[in-house]
């Protein structure tokens, strides 16, 4: 690795940063705190403009470089999760059952070192973006900025964002060409029949029956209209009904979960789950209601920017630039859908995985995250000599 000297002399105080973060987590759109430290930092760091308040407790924060230049965005993400933190570490969290497991904490970590790094060097033309959002845990922060209008507020021309990856080689950074990580809808199918005897069915129209049938059709989603070599996943997860053995229930109801990594395959997946769900209603004789929910777009990286993000990752660590996608979401997606750019892991060696009570960011990585970031500037929008 050739990390720039001065972020590898940082290495003590972002972890410093990181285990303070740690031991304050904030949920959703609720990171005030965690904001106050961010803006804190970079006033420290003389940055040129910080923009607090964006999706509510969002930060975008301008370091000018030299000379006219396009605006590149960097992202992080502030916000924790709803677990009760069991790690034990020195540094665990202070709020029962709020815990940054998913290394949020070290997003904001790495991009406050590359900060630092770029504010004191300026070795780059135009300007940097730095992106510091809330809410990436289910309630879409990105979208809300992006809807508030950073893309053209600040002028943004590119937005790179990295998560860290458990159990993947430490320093090894992953990207792919296209689709890097799923869109995550939600649907919750209510069946309405009519209850009675369960000695005489005959009395009744049973949602029990309706549903079963209905789990069997959804899976030729899947199989029957989906291509072999398209990618989707429709997976029923939860079936409610009925309180007694001999009570066919009035009611029934189910949720699934639809996966997907292409706006196409999504799309054909809502039009074929609706179209089940209504047909089996029909042909049993109950009322269905179906509340489809859709959650974050398929993460999609630009092909141009994902061999850019590479090149730049080379000069710096391992690099595979054409890793598997994965089938969990991210909200970055919003991002990469207002403007190009692409999306990284960065692998953090063996460990509790993400989401897990037993996780904790692994400090010695945020070094590189910093560099990587600060590279990525510097070849984007280079100093042209003389
Ligand atoms: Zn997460
Ligand atoms: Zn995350």
């Amino acid at each position: 690795m050739s990390i720039p000297n001065s972020i590898a002399a940082s290495a003590e105080q972002m972890k410093g940063w990181r285990q303070h973060l740690h031991a304050h987590p904030e949920l959703a759109y609720d990171c005030h705190e965690t904001a106050a430290f961010i803006a804190a930092r970079l006033r420290e760091f003389g940055v040129d403009e910080i923009h607090e308040g964006i999706a509510t407790s969002g930060i975008v924060a301008i370091i000018n470089g030299q000379g006219n230049g396009p605006t590149i965005g960097l992202r992080a993400d502030m916000d924790a999760l709803p677990i009760i933190e069991q790690t034990g570490v020195p540094h665990a969290s202070t709020v029962t059952g709020k815990m940054h497991a998913c290394g949020h904490d070290g997003h904001v970590t790495m991009l406050l070192g590359a900060a630092k790094y770029l504010a004191e060097t300026r070795a780059f033309t135009g300007r940097v973006a730095l992106i510091f959002q809330p809410a990436e845990e289910g309630d879409g922060g990105a979208r809300t900025m992006v809807e508030e209008g950073i893309m053209d507020r600040f002028d943004i021309s590119r937005v790179f964002g990295i998560h860290n990856w458990p159990n993947k080689p430490l320093g090894l950074m992953m990207t792919n060409p296209g689709p890097i990580m799923a869109s995550v809808d939600t649907a919750t199918v209510t069946l309405r029949g009519k209850g009675g005897h369960g000695a005489m069915p005959h009395t009744t129209v049973d949602p029990v029956t309706a549903m079963v049938s209905l789990v069997q059709a959804l899976q030729t989603i899947v199989s029957r209209n989906t291509s072999a070599l398209d990618q989707l996943v429709v997976s029923v997860t939860q079936i409610h009904a009925g309180s007694a053995s001999n009570v066919i229930p009035g009611e029934a109801w189910m949720t699934a979960t639809i996966r997907s990594f292409t706006p196409e395959i999504r799309k054909l997946a809502e039009e074929r789950f609706r179209a089940i769900v209504a047909g089996q209603a029909a042909s049993f004789g109950v009322e269905a209601d179906i509340d489809y929910d859709l959650g974050y777009p398929p993460t999609i990286n630009h092909a141009d920017q994902a061999r850019f993000a590479a090149d730049v990752a080379a000069t710096l660590t391992e690099v595979d630039a054409d890793v598997p996608r994965e089938m969990g979401a991210e909200d970055f997606s919003y991002m990469l859908e207002a403007r190009p750019g692409a999306y990284m892991f960065l692998g953090t060696g063996p460990g509790a995985g993400l989401h897990s009570a037993n996780y904790d960011f692994k400090d010695e990585i945020a070094p590189l995250g910093a560099a990587f970031f600060a590279r990525l500037v510097e070849a984007a929008q280079p100093v042209r000599e003389g």
